[in-house]
Protein backbone atom coordinates (compact mmCIF):
# COMPACT_ATOMS: atom_id res chain seq x y z
CA UNK A 1 0.00 0.00 0.00
CA UNK A 2 1.22 3.04 -0.71
CA UNK A 3 2.23 6.14 1.67
CA UNK A 4 -0.69 7.79 2.76
CA UNK A 5 -0.30 11.57 1.00
CA UNK A 6 0.56 14.54 3.29
CA UNK A 7 -1.70 17.16 3.03
CA UNK A 8 -1.49 20.55 3.73
CA UNK A 9 -4.32 22.62 3.66
CA UNK A 10 -3.32 26.69 2.09
CA UNK A 11 -2.69 29.00 4.84
CA UNK A 12 -4.20 31.83 4.94
CA UNK A 13 -2.69 35.87 5.56
CA UNK A 14 -0.16 36.12 8.76
CA UNK A 15 -2.30 37.83 10.36
CA UNK A 16 -5.41 35.85 9.97
CA UNK A 17 -3.65 33.07 11.95
CA UNK A 18 -3.39 35.67 14.81
CA UNK A 19 -7.21 36.32 14.61
CA UNK A 20 -9.26 34.32 17.42
CA UNK A 21 -12.81 34.08 15.94
CA UNK A 22 -15.08 36.35 17.69
CA UNK A 23 -18.07 34.49 18.95
CA UNK A 24 -20.94 37.01 20.24
CA UNK A 25 -23.35 35.07 23.02
CA UNK A 26 -26.24 34.62 21.48
CA UNK A 27 -27.88 31.65 21.68
CA UNK A 28 -31.03 30.86 23.39
CA UNK A 29 -32.16 33.98 23.87
CA UNK A 30 -35.36 33.40 24.55
CA UNK A 31 -36.21 35.62 27.49
CA UNK A 32 -36.02 39.38 28.27
CA UNK A 33 -33.45 40.31 26.26
CA UNK A 34 -31.14 43.17 27.81
CA UNK A 35 -28.06 42.18 26.94
CA UNK A 36 -27.45 43.47 22.80
CA UNK A 37 -28.87 47.11 23.28
CA UNK A 38 -31.27 46.10 20.44
CA UNK A 39 -34.75 47.31 20.11
CA UNK A 40 -36.07 44.92 22.93
CA UNK A 41 -39.69 45.15 21.69
CA UNK A 42 -40.53 45.25 17.41
CA UNK A 43 -40.31 47.38 14.46
CA UNK A 44 -42.40 49.90 13.07
CA UNK A 45 -45.56 48.26 12.23
CA UNK A 46 -45.53 49.53 9.05
CA UNK A 47 -42.81 48.08 8.43
CA UNK A 48 -44.63 45.00 8.98
CA UNK A 49 -46.83 46.19 6.76
CA UNK A 50 -44.44 46.28 4.03
CA UNK A 51 -42.72 42.89 4.31
CA UNK A 52 -46.28 41.20 4.65
CA UNK A 53 -46.42 42.38 1.15
CA UNK A 54 -43.14 41.25 -0.62
CA UNK A 55 -44.19 39.55 -3.58
CA UNK A 56 -42.23 36.22 -4.57
CA UNK A 57 -41.58 37.65 -7.79
CA UNK A 58 -39.92 40.93 -6.18
CA UNK A 59 -36.96 38.24 -4.52
CA UNK A 60 -35.87 37.16 -7.91
CA UNK A 61 -34.13 40.89 -8.66
CA UNK A 62 -31.08 41.60 -7.63
CA UNK A 63 -31.37 44.84 -5.01
CA UNK A 64 -31.03 48.20 -5.66
CA UNK A 65 -29.67 50.54 -3.33
CA UNK A 66 -29.27 53.85 -4.91
CA UNK A 67 -33.04 54.73 -5.09
CA UNK A 68 -33.22 53.90 -1.51
CA UNK A 69 -29.95 55.85 -0.51
CA UNK A 70 -31.31 58.85 -2.00
CA UNK A 71 -34.23 58.46 0.16
CA UNK A 72 -32.04 58.14 3.04
CA UNK A 73 -29.66 60.75 1.99
CA UNK A 74 -32.64 63.25 1.71
CA UNK A 75 -33.82 61.88 5.35
CA UNK A 76 -30.67 62.51 7.48
CA UNK A 77 -29.57 65.97 5.16
CA UNK A 78 -26.92 64.77 3.17
CA UNK A 79 -26.38 64.55 -0.75
CA UNK A 80 -27.10 60.70 -2.31
CA UNK A 81 -23.12 60.81 -3.53
CA UNK A 82 -22.21 61.63 0.21
CA UNK A 83 -24.00 58.16 1.93
CA UNK A 84 -23.60 54.62 0.94
CA UNK A 85 -26.31 52.27 2.83
CA UNK A 86 -24.59 48.98 4.24
CA UNK A 87 -24.98 45.52 5.36
CA UNK A 88 -25.32 46.97 9.49
CA UNK A 89 -22.68 49.21 10.19
CA UNK A 90 -20.72 46.43 11.09
CA UNK A 91 -19.93 46.21 7.02
CA UNK A 92 -19.32 50.05 6.74
CA UNK A 93 -16.41 49.25 9.52
CA UNK A 94 -15.28 46.25 7.76
CA UNK A 95 -15.29 48.83 4.10
CA UNK A 96 -13.72 51.41 5.68
CA UNK A 97 -10.93 49.57 7.60
CA UNK A 98 -10.21 47.82 4.13
CA UNK A 99 -10.52 50.49 2.17
CA UNK A 100 -8.11 53.12 4.18
CA UNK A 101 -5.91 50.94 6.37
CA UNK A 102 -1.98 49.69 4.99
CA UNK A 103 0.80 48.27 6.79
CA UNK A 104 2.59 51.13 8.96
CA UNK A 105 -0.85 52.92 10.05
CA UNK A 106 -2.42 53.33 12.56
CA UNK A 107 -6.07 52.93 14.04
CA UNK A 108 -6.41 54.91 16.76
CA UNK A 109 -9.59 54.45 19.13
CA UNK A 110 -10.61 55.21 22.79
CA UNK A 111 -10.54 51.91 24.66
CA UNK A 112 -13.13 50.33 25.56
CA UNK A 113 -15.25 50.21 23.08
CA UNK A 114 -17.01 48.57 20.58
CA UNK A 115 -15.28 44.81 19.73
CA UNK A 116 -15.65 45.18 16.04
CA UNK A 117 -13.24 47.83 15.66
CA UNK A 118 -10.66 45.90 16.76
CA UNK A 119 -11.30 43.00 14.98
CA UNK A 120 -11.53 43.96 11.60
CA UNK A 121 -8.68 46.19 12.35
CA UNK A 122 -6.46 42.95 13.22
CA UNK A 123 -7.25 41.60 9.74
CA UNK A 124 -5.35 44.30 8.22
CA UNK A 125 -1.60 45.14 8.24
CA UNK A 126 -2.23 48.44 10.53
CA UNK A 127 -1.37 48.37 14.01
CA UNK A 128 -4.11 49.19 17.20
CA UNK A 129 -3.48 52.11 19.36
CA UNK A 130 -6.20 51.58 21.82
CA UNK A 131 -5.92 54.57 24.41
CA UNK A 132 -6.95 53.44 27.78
CA UNK A 133 -10.18 55.34 29.22
CA UNK A 134 -9.86 56.37 32.70
CA UNK A 135 -11.73 54.64 35.39
CA UNK A 136 -14.51 56.45 34.95
CA UNK A 137 -14.45 55.55 31.30
CA UNK A 138 -15.00 59.48 30.40
CA UNK A 139 -13.69 60.34 26.78
CA UNK A 140 -10.47 60.14 27.19
CA UNK A 141 -9.77 63.32 24.66
CA UNK A 142 -6.63 64.47 25.94
CA UNK A 143 -4.91 61.56 25.67
CA UNK A 144 -6.57 60.56 22.16
CA UNK A 145 -5.34 64.13 20.79
CA UNK A 146 -1.92 63.29 22.23
CA UNK A 147 -1.74 59.73 20.73
CA UNK A 148 -2.14 61.43 17.13
CA UNK A 149 0.76 60.69 15.27
CA UNK A 150 1.38 60.91 10.97
CA UNK A 151 0.66 57.13 10.78
CA UNK A 152 -2.55 57.84 12.65
CA UNK A 153 -5.12 56.57 9.79
CA UNK A 154 -8.36 56.45 10.93
CA UNK A 155 -9.33 57.37 14.82
CA UNK A 156 -13.01 55.43 15.37
CA UNK A 157 -15.22 57.02 17.68
CA UNK A 158 -18.39 55.46 19.17
CA UNK A 159 -20.38 58.29 20.12
CA UNK A 160 -22.21 57.55 22.71
CA UNK A 161 -19.25 54.89 23.63
CA UNK A 162 -20.51 51.52 24.07
CA UNK A 163 -20.08 50.16 27.46
CA UNK A 164 -20.48 52.57 29.37
CA UNK A 165 -22.53 55.22 26.87
CA UNK A 166 -20.11 58.10 27.91
CA UNK A 167 -19.86 60.19 24.83
CA UNK A 168 -17.69 62.86 23.18
CA UNK A 169 -18.79 66.73 22.72
CA UNK A 170 -18.93 67.83 19.19
CA UNK A 171 -15.57 70.28 20.20
CA UNK A 172 -13.50 67.51 20.87
CA UNK A 173 -14.27 65.51 17.39
CA UNK A 174 -13.74 68.40 15.75
CA UNK A 175 -10.57 68.93 17.30
CA UNK A 176 -9.43 65.45 16.86
CA UNK A 177 -10.52 66.15 12.77
CA UNK A 178 -8.61 69.30 12.88
CA UNK A 179 -5.40 67.44 14.43
CA UNK A 180 -5.51 64.59 12.30
CA UNK A 181 -6.16 66.16 8.64
CA UNK A 182 -4.26 62.95 7.03
CA UNK A 183 -6.67 60.34 9.01
CA UNK A 184 -10.51 59.36 8.34
CA UNK A 185 -12.03 60.28 11.50
CA UNK A 186 -15.06 57.74 12.02
CA UNK A 187 -17.82 58.50 13.97
CA UNK A 188 -20.10 55.69 15.04
CA UNK A 189 -23.67 57.06 16.13
CA UNK A 190 -24.88 53.53 16.40
CA UNK A 191 -26.62 55.11 19.71
CA UNK A 192 -27.37 58.51 18.45
CA UNK A 193 -31.71 58.71 18.75
CA UNK A 194 -31.09 58.07 22.11
CA UNK A 195 -28.24 60.69 22.64
CA UNK A 196 -29.82 63.37 20.22
CA UNK A 197 -26.47 65.08 19.21
CA UNK A 198 -24.55 64.29 15.89
CA UNK A 199 -21.98 65.20 13.27
CA UNK A 200 -23.91 64.39 10.40
CA UNK A 201 -25.04 68.78 9.76
CA UNK A 202 -21.12 68.90 8.92
CA UNK A 203 -20.82 65.83 6.30
CA UNK A 204 -18.83 67.11 3.35
CA UNK A 205 -18.05 70.00 5.55
CA UNK A 206 -15.18 68.33 7.30
CA UNK A 207 -12.81 66.91 4.62
CA UNK A 208 -11.75 63.68 6.94
CA UNK A 209 -15.21 63.50 8.61
CA UNK A 210 -17.01 59.96 7.87
CA UNK A 211 -19.88 59.12 10.11
CA UNK A 212 -21.96 56.21 10.42
CA UNK A 213 -25.26 54.97 11.67
CA UNK A 214 -27.57 51.75 12.51
CA UNK A 215 -30.47 50.82 11.85
CA UNK A 216 -30.49 48.04 14.33
CA UNK A 217 -30.69 50.30 17.94
CA UNK A 218 -34.09 52.30 17.83
CA UNK A 219 -35.69 51.17 14.82
CA UNK A 220 -35.53 47.43 15.73
CA UNK A 221 -34.23 46.57 12.99
CA UNK A 222 -30.86 44.30 13.75
CA UNK A 223 -32.08 41.08 12.09
CA UNK A 224 -32.03 43.06 8.69
CA UNK A 225 -28.87 44.46 8.93
CA UNK A 226 -28.87 47.92 8.39
CA UNK A 227 -26.33 50.83 8.40
CA UNK A 228 -24.95 54.08 6.50
CA UNK A 229 -21.96 55.65 6.29
CA UNK A 230 -21.70 59.44 4.98
CA UNK A 231 -18.64 61.22 4.15
CA UNK A 232 -17.70 63.68 1.64
CA UNK A 233 -17.81 62.58 -1.94
CA UNK A 234 -14.32 62.36 -2.08
CA UNK A 235 -13.57 59.53 0.88
CA UNK A 236 -16.87 58.02 -0.53
CA UNK A 237 -15.83 57.50 -3.65
CA UNK A 238 -13.13 55.06 -2.56
CA UNK A 239 -15.34 53.48 -0.09
CA UNK A 240 -17.96 52.86 -2.88
CA UNK A 241 -14.66 50.73 -4.86
CA UNK A 242 -14.78 48.37 -2.05
CA UNK A 243 -17.86 48.00 -1.05
CA UNK A 244 -20.00 45.14 -2.18
CA UNK A 245 -23.04 46.51 -4.78
CA UNK A 246 -25.40 44.17 -3.29
CA UNK A 247 -24.79 43.76 0.20
CA UNK A 248 -28.08 45.33 1.50
CA UNK A 249 -30.74 43.11 0.36
CA UNK A 250 -34.15 44.35 -1.10
CA UNK A 251 -35.98 42.79 2.19
CA UNK A 252 -33.93 45.20 4.20
CA UNK A 253 -34.29 48.19 1.08
CA UNK A 254 -38.45 47.67 0.80
CA UNK A 255 -38.45 48.35 4.79
CA UNK A 256 -36.30 51.56 4.96
CA UNK A 257 -38.62 54.16 3.53
CA UNK A 258 -41.71 52.98 6.22
CA UNK A 259 -38.98 52.98 9.19
CA UNK A 260 -37.89 56.12 8.46
CA UNK A 261 -41.48 57.63 7.62
CA UNK A 262 -43.04 56.52 10.68
CA UNK A 263 -40.84 58.77 12.86
CA UNK A 264 -43.94 58.39 15.91
CA UNK A 265 -43.34 55.31 16.22
CA UNK A 266 -39.36 56.18 16.56
CA UNK A 267 -40.24 58.96 18.84
CA UNK A 268 -42.30 57.07 21.30
CA UNK A 269 -39.65 54.32 21.55
CA UNK A 270 -36.81 56.04 21.96
CA UNK A 271 -38.95 58.59 24.57
CA UNK A 272 -39.95 54.65 26.30
CA UNK A 273 -36.57 54.39 26.71
CA UNK A 274 -35.15 56.86 28.16
CA UNK A 275 -38.10 57.19 30.63
CA UNK A 276 -37.41 53.67 31.58
CA UNK A 277 -33.29 54.59 31.64
CA UNK A 278 -33.99 57.31 34.31
CA UNK A 279 -36.27 54.95 36.13
CA UNK A 280 -34.27 51.58 36.06
CA UNK A 281 -31.23 53.88 37.14
CA UNK A 282 -32.95 55.36 40.17
CA UNK A 283 -33.39 51.36 41.18
CA UNK A 284 -29.95 50.98 40.80
CA UNK A 285 -28.96 53.91 43.24
CA UNK A 286 -31.38 52.90 45.26
CA UNK A 287 -29.88 49.39 46.14
CA UNK A 288 -27.22 50.53 45.96
CA UNK A 289 -25.44 49.67 42.47
CA UNK A 290 -22.68 51.95 40.79
CA UNK A 291 -23.34 52.57 37.56
CA UNK A 292 -21.67 55.10 34.97
CA UNK A 293 -23.98 57.94 33.45
CA UNK A 294 -25.10 56.98 29.97
CA UNK A 295 -26.76 58.82 26.82
CA UNK A 296 -27.43 55.47 25.17
CA UNK A 297 -30.12 52.72 25.37
CA UNK A 298 -28.14 50.54 28.41
CA UNK A 299 -26.51 51.06 31.54
CA UNK A 300 -22.87 49.63 32.55
CA UNK A 301 -23.20 48.82 36.49
CA UNK A 302 -20.67 47.23 38.91
CA UNK A 303 -21.28 44.18 40.21
CA UNK A 304 -17.73 42.97 41.76
CA UNK A 305 -16.07 39.43 41.40
CA UNK A 306 -19.46 37.63 41.33
CA UNK A 307 -20.67 38.97 37.69
CA UNK A 308 -20.33 35.60 36.14
CA UNK A 309 -22.62 34.71 38.62
CA UNK A 310 -25.04 37.38 38.45
CA UNK A 311 -25.15 36.95 34.73
CA UNK A 312 -26.31 33.49 35.28
CA UNK A 313 -29.18 34.39 38.75
CA UNK A 314 -30.43 37.26 36.28
CA UNK A 315 -30.76 34.38 33.06
CA UNK A 316 -31.88 31.95 35.22
CA UNK A 317 -34.58 34.89 36.24
CA UNK A 318 -35.54 34.84 32.65
CA UNK A 319 -33.61 38.46 32.03
CA UNK A 320 -30.40 38.46 29.97
CA UNK A 321 -27.75 41.00 30.67
CA UNK A 322 -24.22 41.16 29.18
CA UNK A 323 -20.58 40.37 31.23
CA UNK A 324 -18.43 43.32 30.03
CA UNK A 325 -15.68 42.03 32.79
CA UNK A 326 -13.25 40.53 29.62
CA UNK A 327 -13.65 44.39 28.02
CA UNK A 328 -10.36 46.76 29.17
CA UNK A 329 -10.60 48.60 32.02
CA UNK A 330 -13.97 46.70 32.65
CA UNK A 331 -13.10 43.97 35.80
CA UNK A 332 -16.80 43.26 37.44
CA UNK A 333 -18.51 45.62 35.20
CA UNK A 334 -21.99 44.21 33.65
CA UNK A 335 -24.02 45.86 30.87
CA UNK A 336 -27.61 46.17 30.86
CA UNK A 337 -29.76 47.16 27.97
CA UNK A 338 -32.92 49.66 28.53
CA UNK A 339 -35.99 48.56 26.84
CA UNK A 340 -39.88 49.43 27.72
CA UNK A 341 -40.17 51.15 31.16
CA UNK A 342 -42.68 47.56 31.33
CA UNK A 343 -40.22 45.49 30.38
CA UNK A 344 -37.60 46.93 32.96
CA UNK A 345 -40.13 46.62 35.87
CA UNK A 346 -40.03 43.40 34.87
CA UNK A 347 -36.41 43.13 35.18
CA UNK A 348 -36.37 45.11 38.65
CA UNK A 349 -37.41 41.47 40.78
CA UNK A 350 -34.64 39.47 39.03
CA UNK A 351 -31.99 42.06 39.93
CA UNK A 352 -33.09 42.00 43.24
CA UNK A 353 -33.25 38.27 43.59
CA UNK A 354 -29.67 38.19 41.96
CA UNK A 355 -27.65 40.85 43.86
CA UNK A 356 -29.50 39.73 47.28
CA UNK A 357 -28.09 36.09 46.73
CA UNK A 358 -24.18 37.44 44.99
CA UNK A 359 -24.22 39.71 48.56
CA UNK A 360 -24.93 36.95 50.23
CA UNK A 361 -28.34 38.06 52.18
CA UNK A 362 -30.12 35.01 50.03
CA UNK A 363 -29.87 31.52 49.24
CA UNK A 364 -29.92 30.39 45.45
CA UNK A 365 -33.25 29.17 44.63
N1 LIG B 1 -21.43 50.43 16.46
C1 LIG B 1 -21.64 50.32 17.76
C2 LIG B 1 -21.06 51.35 18.68
C3 LIG B 1 -22.41 49.27 18.27
O1 LIG B 1 -22.60 49.15 19.59
C4 LIG B 1 -22.96 48.33 17.38
C5 LIG B 1 -23.83 47.16 17.81
N2 LIG B 1 -23.70 46.65 19.02
C6 LIG B 1 -22.70 48.47 16.04
C7 LIG B 1 -21.94 49.53 15.60
C8 LIG B 1 -23.19 47.46 15.03
O2 LIG B 1 -24.31 47.87 14.38
P1 LIG B 1 -24.96 47.01 13.23
O3 LIG B 1 -25.97 46.10 13.86
O4 LIG B 1 -25.58 48.04 12.34
O5 LIG B 1 -23.87 46.24 12.54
Amino acid sequence: MADAVKTQNPAPRVRVQAMKEYHPPLGCRDALRLDFNENTLACSPKVRDVLGQISAGALTRYPEREPVEAIVAAHVGVKAEQLALTNGVDEAIHVLFETFLEAGDELLLPVPTYTMYEVYASATDARIVAVQAAEDLAFPFERLLAAITPRTKIIAIANPNSPAGSVATREQLLALAERAPHAVLLVDEAYYHFHGETLMDLVGTVPNLVVARTFSKAYGLAGLRLGLLAGPVELMRWVRRVLSPYSVNSLALACLPPALDDTEYLDWYVGEVLTARGEFEAVLDVAGVRRWPSRANFVLVEIGAKHEEFVRLMRDAGVLVRDRSSDPGCDGLVRITIGTREQMRQAIPALHSSLAVIRGERDKQ
